[in-house]
């Protein structure tokens, strides 16, 4: 057996060694408060960028490029990864988590300007950000440097990801949807690890959003508002 994954053993190991009693609570139903859409990336610690550690709190998707769109036979619609815990555990609470420098956005990017091609299965999730961020080319401030472009899409594809859910008839009007950007690129500040909120139930204005909700106002922080 591979080392790392005789070390990743020894890591569960320690886990189980301390999370035994937190799952007293929630061993037969589950209640998340919360369900987060996160990208993949590695450096984007699902659990942890909240410091969460306890067991039924957070429901965690996790794909490329945090979509919460899914391709159907009759259109697109939200993706059951994402509607599960809203409609089978009462969570009132959608977070949608952009990071700074996403691959998935710029091969989208790439896919959309220079027709790089990509194997079927990633051309499969890209044809999901497409459509999306597609009209955000065409808003872009012109002459940003490409990893400017970037950051100002991963932003745009946590607005349409926010519309998305908050337009579905899927998703009832009690549920808040958040969009935010976690930063560790320096971009936003020089706090690595910070997440930056840019987007309420599709309000983006950063202005209307610190008015409309004072106690973070200090965590709201857009580059872009076009
Ligand atoms: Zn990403």
């Amino acid at each position: 057996m591979q080392q790392l994954f005789v070390d990743l053993l020894a890591r569960n190991a320690e886990h189980a060694s301390t999370v035994g009693s937190r799952f007293d609570e929630v061993q037969d139903a589950q209640h998340p408060a919360v369900v987060t859409v996160c990208c993949s990336d590695s450096r984007v610690l699902q659990d942890r960028i909240w410091r969460n550690d306890e067991p039924g709190h957070i429901f965690t998707c996790g794909n490329i490029g945090n979509r919460v769109v899914q391709r159907t036979g009759v259109g697109d619609t939200v993706s059951g990864d994402v509607l599960y815990p809203i409609e089978h555990a009462g969570t009132e609470v959608a977070v949608i988590v952009g990071h700074t420098g996403c691959g998935a956005v710029t091969a989208t990017y790439d896919a959309l300007t220079e027709g790089i091609a990509e194997p079927d299965g990633i051309a499969h999730c890209l044809d999901l950000l497409k459509p999306y961020l597609e009209p955000g080319l065409d808003l872009l401030p012109p002459d940003l440097p490409r990893p400017d472009a970037i950051n100002h899409l991963v932003e745009y594809n946590v607005d349409r990801q926010v519309e998305f859910l908050r337009g579905s008839r899927d998703v009832p009007d009690s549920v808040t949807v958040i969009g935010v950007v976690y930063d560790f690129q320096d971009i936003y500040s020089d706090r690595r690890g910070e997440i930056h909120v840019i987007n309420v139930d599709g309000e983006v204005a950063a202005s209307a959003l610190r008015n409309a909700h004072p106690e973070i106002a200090d965590r709201i922080e857009r580059l872009w508002e076009y």
